[in-house]
């Protein structure tokens, strides 16, 4: 005859197997989830991430595509002119993958705002190495 701890202990490491079983079958479905999403991404035009090529974050956190694995179209409002632009999967895949661009940025200016932000940036630094270049020539006496 067992005893009641005997039985007890029986109950417990089945309800243990149990759960454990609950777990994988959970696990396998989320798999099988995401890798059926996978492909309809793929199917409707998304890029995929080669998270290899990924400039490395020391944050914990992972961004949504890169959980998603792949580039989706990102509608934004530029931050300048305020108009409505969509940021391609392949302009991501060429910022995140081949630019090297942080993980967390977003695209935030519109085409026409990034040329005109661009070209603001370079006469400024253009003005400044003239002026450095000015200070530092000797002066005719
Ligand atoms: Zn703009």
């Amino acid at each position: 005859m067992k005893s009641n701890k005997q039985k007890r202990g029986e109950i417990d490491a089945k309800r243990r197997k149990a759960d454990e079983w609950l777990r994988l079958q959970a696990q396998k479905a989320a798999e099988q989830r995401r890798r059926r999403d996978y492909k309809i991404a793929l199917a409707r035009g998304e890029v995929a991430v080669v998270t290899s090529a990924l400039a490395p974050s020391n944050s914990y956190s992972i961004p949504d595509f890169v959980e998603r694995g792949t580039y989706r179209p990102e509608p934004f409002v530029c931050k300048d002119c305020g108009v409505a632009e969509v940021w391609t999967p392949l302009q991501q895949k060429w910022w995140y993958e081949t630019a090297k661009g942080d993980v967390f940025t977003k695209a935030v200016r519109c085409r026409a705002c990034r040329t005109k932000d661009r070209a603001r940036r370079s006469a400024a630094r253009r003005v400044h190495l003239e002026g450095l270049a000015r200070k530092s020539k000797p002066t005719a006496t």
